[in-house]
């Protein structure tokens, strides 16, 4: 089976997603050329094909769930899936940005979360939405320059899916020992800033490293990609108190998809104890009709 006749081109979703949208109000001053935006990729909802069940959402930190679900639901901008090489390949922003797609496609732009409130006198519960468009990032670069000292440049490649991977596999330790190999892993080049001068890698890095080149360059990832560990100022409603939320959007995504999933496989059950057709065949079925069968087979069952 192609690709193609995989994902049916009429639900795809753009991301990001056009700002000249038909559901969407034209801002009056903003000229026509700058409503369009160019695709990253196209999106399929999750739960439109049968192999969307197959796929392991039990683990959300898990970074193979993150790859398996943009390898079943992503394509590139003319229609092509992508490799899980690729995916594996994509800086974790690049990721996250795909996963937003994902979820677009699947449960609207609207994210729903609780938090609660860290007064411990009053702990209120606060449910509050999230709009995945406000996360909508296109800067994709693949490395970044970081200056860690006055005369001295790095050239920093971006943490991908494999450099999670590998640091899964990493024996744990002591966290900042960690980091310096971690981060050893992604220096491609440094730079003298004094001109005629060059610079070379040491052989001794990365145990000889200077702690301030550490903590540049880990603030340097953080400004990059503010995303992977997004934290939010909220404010109590009962008590006033103001605190800080961290949000892991990545899990958050992952646990509605399973939300939609266990909904999924409800319906399957029920409309294949009934009318005896195969997994494929219900899921081909559009939203609408598969809800006229429920509706039916629910309302027999209270006359009968
Ligand atoms: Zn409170």
């Amino acid at each position: 089976m192609t690709a193609q006749a995989r994902h049916c081109s009429d639900t795809l979703q753009a991301w990001p997603p056009p700002l000249a949208r038909p559901d969407r109000a034209q801002p009056e001053e903003q000229p026509d050329e700058q409503l369009d935006r160019p695709p990253l990729y196209y999106a399929c909802a999750y739960g439109q094909h049968v192999e969307d069940l197959s796929l392991d959402l039990n683990n959300a930190h898990c970074p193979q769930t993150t790859t398996d679900l943009l390898q079943n639901g992503l394509l590139d901008k003319d229609l092509t899936p992508y490799t899980k090489q690729t995916i594996w390949s994509w800086s974790i922003k690049k990721r996250l940005q795909g996963l937003l797609a994902i979820g677009l496609a699947s449960f609207g732009e609207h994210l729903s979360l609780i938090a609660q409130c860290t007064d411990k006198t009053c702990q209120q519960k606060l449910e509050f939405k999230l709009n995945l468009e406000n996360f909508i990032d296109t800067d994709l670069a693949e490395y970044i320059q970081c200056s860690v000292s006055d005369t001295t440049d790095i050239k920093l490649r971006l943490p991908n899916g494999n450099d999670q991977r590998q640091w899964l596999e990493m024996a744990p330790g002591n966290s900042e020992g960690m980091f310096r190999t971690m981060a050893s892993t992604l220096i491609s080049d440094l730079e003298s800033t004094e001109p005629g001068k060059t610079e070379a890698i040491p052989d001794t890095w990365p145990d000889t490293w200077p702690d301030t080149w550490l903590e540049t360059i880990s603030n340097t990832l953080d400004q990059h990609d503010q995303l992977t560990s997004l934290e939010l100022s909220l404010s109590c409603p009962e008590c006033n108190n103001h605190f800080q939320l961290e949000v892991d959007l990545e899990s958050h995504i992952i646990n509605e998809l399973k939300k939609i999933r266990k909904k999924l496989l409800e319906h399957i059950h029920l409309i294949a104890s009934n009318y005896h057709w195969t997994e494929e065949q219900i899921i081909q079925l559009t939203p609408q009709r598969r809800q006229y069968y429920i509706n039916k087979i629910l309302d027999d069952e209270v006359f009968a």
